[in-house]
């Protein structure tokens, strides 16, 4: 049997957010493969995790998966973290998820330990419906631009996603200008779990507006309520 791959959570900032099921399973493993290893180096001294690293990010090659099969394939027991959240979400790791079950099949047991992710931070603070959401990843920077704020502004369900600082107002004035419902409200998340916490809620442009008003620093998380049907 082949060794397990643990895909372990860490914070979004706050590193009382790190479970107990992660730093226990961390220092259980042989290995933990890391989006950056001086990134994991930090929350690793943190949490007196003393452990051998190795990278593991989104330009990582087929040789490198490679090589991570070979050491499950001698039993080795491995993890992966990315700089932050849940690996996975808008973070490497589907691929050599998908990879090793290409080599191991049904064989390889692949084991999440769940924690935090401002995807699910986000939603659970919104008030809107969230028994349907759809959470669309970063919206592209060029191509594709338009057609993925119309999809998003199309669903009649919570559409969550995340943006860069440096588009934060563009993609205000985008989402402004393609909605014809000025009702529609809309939830932007900033540095979530982190000192400078802010939570700006309203229509779009009463988001914008506050939202200028400060400094626009730091990550961010759009939750758009769902389209409502106002008939007619
Ligand atoms: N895997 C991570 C997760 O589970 O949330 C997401 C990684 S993705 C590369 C990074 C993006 O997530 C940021 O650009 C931002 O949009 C969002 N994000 C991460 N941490 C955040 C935080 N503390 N507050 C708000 N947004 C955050």
């Amino acid at each position: 049997m082949p060794g397990k791959l643990y895909i372990v959570a860490t914070p979004i900032g706050n590193l009382e957010d790190m479970t107990f099921r992660a730093v226990e399973t961390l220092k259980s493993v042989d290995l933990v493969l890391c989006e950056d290893t001086r990134v994991a180096l930090r929350l690793f001294n943190h949490f007196a995790i003393e452990k051998t690293t190795e990278s593991y990010h989104q330009h990582s090659t087929l040789k490198k998966i490679g090589r991570i099969a070979g050491l499950l394939r001698e039993g080795k027991n491995l993890a992966l973290v990315s700089d932050a959240g849940t690996p996975g979400i808008s973070d490497p790791g589907n691929q050599l998820i998908e990879s090793l079950i290409q080599v191991f099949g049904t064989e390889i047991k692949i084991i999440p330990i769940p924690g935090p992710s401002a995807v699910t931070a986000a939603l659970s603070i919104c008030g809107f419906g969230s028994d349907r959401f759809i959470f669309a990843g970063f919206p592209p920077a060029k191509n594709k631009r338009k057609k993925f704020f119309e999809e998003a502004l199309a669903y009649s369900f919570t559409a969550l996603f995340y943006e860069s600082t440096y588009r934060i107002i563009r993609t205000l004035e985008d989402i402004k200008a393609l909605e014809p419902d000025k009702s529609r409200r809309i939830v932007i998340c900033r540095e979530l779990t982190k000192k400078f916490e802010t939570i700006y809620r309203g229509t779009i442009e009463e988001a914008a507006n506050d939202l200028k008003k400060g400094i626009i620093k730091g990550e961010f998380v759009f939750v758009l309520e769902g389209r409502v049907d106002k008939g007619g």
